[in-house]
């Protein structure tokens, strides 16, 4: 259960007071507390704020480069747009001049011209009252009256007569004929026949004086097929000339054509061109090849703008008087759109045009535009989007095309959109990579802390254990001494033997709380960094028998013999002797604290290679070996329940352990469990690289 901050707080102070009354363990938990607040605080500022703060600026900086990136593309794609649509401004721009010049130079408009616009299929002209008035005409061709019909059967008789070359017979059935006719068409017709089978009788004179009639009386009237009876005339006089005076034959047939080509002709019917052709045909033997394939060109465009007007006459028609009303002032242009054509509306004086273009070549020409408008190395590309199209989701801008296309846009879209997405996706995953770094530094930045929070954590509860563990050992040489010298004062022993015993007791504590005081000590200078030796050459045996001497007593006493063994002789050795003398006999009374059943403890110094060697053996308990590098460690005993009933600080061997490395040497042992231990002071003959004084 998570106390409330209130408690906790209250707690903390709770437990603040208890530590400076002096108790241990509240001072202890107290330190918890309080590390785990500095490790909080600690860990934020030296871990957790910069890692989120350095994410924080490595996302903004991918988000800044996204939105620089999308920047880049949305202007490129707007300079596309605007580029296309100034194209197509400056198509229809060209297209205008160019018409209203052709208007203005009264050429006729009724073929096609590449030159103003590629996709310009037919032009309407309109008359001041809304009527078409070229080049094309609308005109009904009225059905055959029954009289017509009467006539037709004549004709027929007539004209099979001519097929059977019964030109005399054929010319009176004509004649019988243009006697029965009723009406100008039948008449015509008649008359034409006549005329013709005149012609093969070789009466050129009255086949002459017939045609003349028809193109004087009937030359605009047309028959039933859409043929005007005046170009079949001229045609069928033209060709009879050729056959006597070629030149003029030619000339003649050469300039009907001229007019065919550059006349109105009517929508539906074919007769202009028929007719233009067919005199074509007959001058080719004998016309100018220049003349000739320009002819044929200009008629075949002709042809093909009647083609055109016919198949966009419904649409035309579908703008109805809209288109027809419009009124425009001179040389301007309006647009409007039918399913199959843009329709461009212009006037000049009192003439209003129509122009009619085939919206699918448009809009081949669109698309070439907007492929032209950007560089093909561009993130974008320019589409053409009419009215029906789908537009899709990846657009980037758009641009009406309007006034001349209503409803129809270019279209700017990214040209490879995978390696768009792509590109965001890389930005993604380095945002994504930024914060697993992030949230990795702090989980590592996290486990260190902790673990060095950990670490004074236990420092804390070693100083603890320690104090309390020093208290307690304290206590117990001293109760000794207090209790014995009581017995003692008051008489209460009263046998020599008990006497001695007792002043036998109270000195091996005195001595035994000297000791421990000393190591406290000297361990809490150590600790502090303010231990100093005075280490100089000396004679190390004396040193050793001293430190022996001096815990002879105590070893008596508990019954424990030291063997001591020196060399004849020995070099000069470095130490401080009081620091040598203590690290003994810390290892002495080790060796009768653990060895104390077996009664003896030997003792030995050595000249090995370049090291003097100091051995302190006994017959006790031994060390297991996964205990043997841990024993030098500060407050380090045994987990052997045969060791832990002695007492001790855990402090001897680290003091011995220092003392050694202060004189550039060091401690080793060799231990079997249940059989004994023997710790080796090894001693550097050369004296110490370090100055006397530490
Ligand atoms: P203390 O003796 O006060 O516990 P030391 O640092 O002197 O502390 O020794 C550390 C531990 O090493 C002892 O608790 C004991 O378990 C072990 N030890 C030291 N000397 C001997 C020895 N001669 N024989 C067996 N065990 C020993």
């Amino acid at each position: 259960m998570v106390p409330e901050p209130r408690d906790s707080l209250s707690i903390l102070i709770r437990r603040l007071r208890d530590a400076v009354r002096g108790d241990v363990r509240a001072r202890e938990e107290v330190y918890d507390l309080r590390g785990v607040i500095r490790f909080v605080g600690i860990f934020s500022m030296t871990v957790l704020a910069p890692g989120l703060l350095l994410a924080w600026y490595g996302i903004q900086g991918i988000r800044a480069e996204q939105r620089a990136g999308a920047a880049e593309v949305a202007r490129e794609a707007d300079v596309a747009a605007e580029s296309a649509v100034s194209e197509v401004g400056t198509y229809f721009q060209n297209f205008e001049d160019a018409t209203l010049n052709r208007l203005k130079s009264g050429e006729s408009l009724g073929v096609r011209l590449p030159e103003l616009a590629d996709s310009l299929r037919v032009v309407f002209r309109f008359d001041a009252d809304g009527n078409l008035a070229g080049p094309f005409a609308r005109e009904e061709i009225p059905p055959l009256e029954d009289q017509e019909m009467l006539l037709f059967t004549r004709q027929q008789e007539a004209f099979a007569l001519f097929q059977r070359k019964e030109y005399q017979r054929s010319a009176n059935t004509y004649a019988q004929a243009m006697r029965e006719a009723h009406g100008d068409r039948a008449l015509a017709a008649a008359l034409v026949g006549r005329a013709g089978a005149l012609l093969a009788l070789g009466d050129i004179a009255g086949a002459d004086s017939s045609y003349r009639e028809v193109l004087q009386r009937y030359g605009d009237l047309r028959d039933i097929y859409g043929f005007r009876y005046g170009d079949l005339a001229r045609l069928k006089m033209g060709e009879s000339l050729l056959a006597r005076n070629p030149v003029a034959g030619q000339s003649d047939l050469q300039g009907l054509v001229e007019e065919l080509i550059g006349a109105t002709w009517v929508i539906g019917r074919g007769g202009e061109a028929a007719v233009a052709r067919r005199a074509l045909d007959l001058t080719a033997p004998l016309a100018d090849a220049e003349w000739l394939g320009r002819t044929r060109i200009r008629l075949a465009e002709r042809s093909a703008a009647l083609y055109h007007a016919e198949r966009l006459l419904p649409d035309m028609d579908s703008l109805g008087a809209k288109g027809r009303l419009l009124k425009l002032s001179s040389g301007q242009f309006s647009y409007t759109r039918t399913d199959q054509a843009l329709w461009a509306i212009t006037w000049t004086d009192n003439d209003q045009y129509i122009l009619g273009m085939d919206l699918r070549t448009l809009r081949a020409r669109l698309l070439l535009i907007a492929s032209r408008s950007t560089g093909t190395d561009a993130d974008v590309k320019v589409e053409v989007a009419d009215s029906n199209g789908m537009i899709g989701t990846d657009v980037l801008t758009r641009r009406s095309l309007s006034p001349w296309l209503p409803g129809w846009s270019m279209v700017v879209r990214p040209r490879y959109p995978a390696a768009l997405a792509l590109r965001q996706e890389e930005q993604v995953d380095r945002g994504r990579g930024i914060i697993m770094l992030s949230v990795l530094m702090i989980g590592i930045g996290a486990l260190v802390s902790a673990r060095l929070l950990q670490r004074e954590l236990d420092a804390a509860a070693e100083k603890a254990d320690f104090a309390a563990m020093v208290s307690h050992e304290l206590r117990s040489p001293l109760t000794q001494i207090r209790v014995k010298a009581e017995a003692l004062f008051l008489g209460v022993v009263t046998s020599e033997e008990g006497r001695s015993r007792d002043y036998g007791i109270i000195m091996r504590e005195c001595e035994r709380l000297s000791r421990m005081i000393d190591n406290i000590l000297d361990f809490s200078a150590i600790r502090r960094g303010v231990k100093k030796y005075w280490i100089r050459p000396g004679d190390l045996a004396l040193t050793v028998i001293r430190a022996v001497e001096s815990s002879q007593v105590g070893m008596e006493m508990a019954g424990v013999e030291v063997e001591l063994e020196l060399p004849e002789d020995l070099p000069a050795v470095h130490h401080d002797p009081e620091a040598v003398a203590q690290a003994l006999t810390n290892l002495l009374s080790n060796a009768a604290k653990y060895g104390q059943d077996a009664g003896w403890i030997g003792v030995r110094v050595w000249l090995v290679d370049q090291e003097v060697w100091v051995e302190v053996a006994d017959r006790g308990i031994g060390i297991a070996p996964e205990e043997q590098k841990l024993i030098f460690s500060q407050y380090y005993r045994s987990n052997d329940p045969q060791a832990r009933r002695r007492k001790g600080t855990g402090l001897g061997l680290t003091i011995v352990d220092y003392i050694m490395k202060a004189h550039n040497g060091r401690v080793s042992l060799r231990s079997i469990l249940g059989s004994g231990t023997t710790f080796i002071l090894h001693f550097p003959v050369r004296p110490p690289d370090a100055t006397v004084e530490r």
